[in-house]
């Protein structure tokens, strides 16, 4: 199986080779014979190419099983025409990547809740307040005046009927509870249409509670009794801000993996962004994207029928779980010693 490798900016290399560190050991364990092509993206593709996002790169990923994608610093990028690309936003997109499935759960000894946490984001990452990607043509973001600056919002009936089934399907494998996190108390239509959809697609989910809590709400249930929470779905910004909220309380926002699933086609990338605080020091943890990639070899297993996958990604998950349950071989973040490659390679070894 050959995996397109893409380590984006600030900490995203580190956190690759220490990914890929797992993974080799994890393809060699369990015999899944994984292959890796590196491509640059980012800053370094702007370098090499004048661009972050070199030409061709779609095509490569079209000739992959799956991608893994470091995080990227697109709020450092230049305008477009100057090459500045949001690599992600145009995976996202054009690949049709719709599915951000971010998990967020409390391990013995780490997490900053008074109760267990153990839940699913299901977020819808192709439209949404993210205008960027909201028009045919042109940016759904302008200034009509220099003092007066506008943003498009778009919701559809399609994304929001497909990400819910997207959720609900999760739930059946975990406590059948939805949570849909809304604010149609003030945005009626577009978040009406949202809810509407979600109840629509819930119908056909007999056995599946749904529950329904406005987004600002939700933030405090979240911190109080984050216990009582199993599948979130929300729309793009809510699942976004949700999410860096679930990792940090499971302890640390470098803890929690996150994928990007399409219909045919599945990237991992780390629920965080591109640390540029730490970059270069071998401080990150990589533990985002170690189980991000941990969750695309489970997509593997299930979308291409390869059992293997399933079992390397379990052991991942256990081998990171043994790992951080002692806190000496924590990084940083969590309050440890260890750096990002000596973590990855206790993790290694754990397998
Ligand atoms: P970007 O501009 O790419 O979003 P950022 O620094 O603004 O980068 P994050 O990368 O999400 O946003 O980081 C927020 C904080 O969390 C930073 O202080 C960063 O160092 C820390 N952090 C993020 N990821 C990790 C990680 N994997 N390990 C340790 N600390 C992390």
């Amino acid at each position: 199986m050959k995996l397109l490798v893409l380590p984006g900016d600030g900490i995203g290399p580190e956190i690759t080779e220490a990914t890929l560190t797992v993974l080799e050991a994890a393809s060699r364990l369990f015999k899944l014979d994984l292959s890796f092509e590196e491509q640059k993206v980012g800053f370094a593709a702007l370098k090499a190419h004048g661009t972050t996002m070199p030409d061709g790169l779609l095509g490569r990923v079209a000739e992959s099983d799956g991608v893994i994608l470091g995080p990227l610093d697109q709020l450092a990028y230049p305008p477009r025409e100057k090459g500045g690309v949001n690599v992600s936003a145009v995976f996202r997109v054009k690949l049709d990547l719709y599915a951000n499935i971010r998990p967020a759960r409390t391990r013995p000894g780490l997490g900053k809740v008074k109760e267990p946490m153990d839940l699913v984001i299901v977020r819808e990452c192709t439209e949404g307040f993210y205008a960027d990607r909201n028009m045919y043509q042109g940016s759904g973001e302008f200034m009509p005046t220099p003092d007066v600056a506008m943003s498009i919002r778009k919701v559809t009936a399609h994304a929001c009927e497909r990400i819910a089934r997207r959720a609900f399907e999760i739930s059946l494998k975990r406590k059948k509870h939805v949570t849909a996190v809304h604010k149609a108390n003030v945005l009626r239509m577009t978040e009406g249409l949202f809810l509407d959809k979600v109840r629509e697609v819930a119908a056909e989910f007999r056995g599946v509670k749904l529950e329904e809590v406005i987004i600002d709400a939700m933030t405090a249930h979240l911190v109080r009794t984050p216990g009582r929470f199993d599948v979130v779905l929300a729309t793009n910004m809510y699942g976004d801000i949700l999410s860096d909220l679930a990792s940090e309380l499971s302890g640390s926002l470098g803890l929690a993996g996150s994928v990007l699933a399409g219909d045919a086609l599945c990237c991992a990338q780390a629920q965080h962004g591109s640390a540029p605080d730490i970059a270069g020091q071998d401080k990150a943890n990589p533990t985002s994207l170690i189980l991000s990639a941990a969750m695309l070899l489970e997509w593997l297993a299930e979308r291409k029928k390869a059992k293997a996958c399933g079992k390397a990604a379990e052991a991942i998950s256990a081998a990171v779980d043994k790992v951080l349950a002692d806190p000496k071989k924590r990084t940083a973040d969590l309050g440890g010693k260890l750096g990002t490659r000596a973590f990855a390679a206790a993790v290694a070894a754990a397998l």
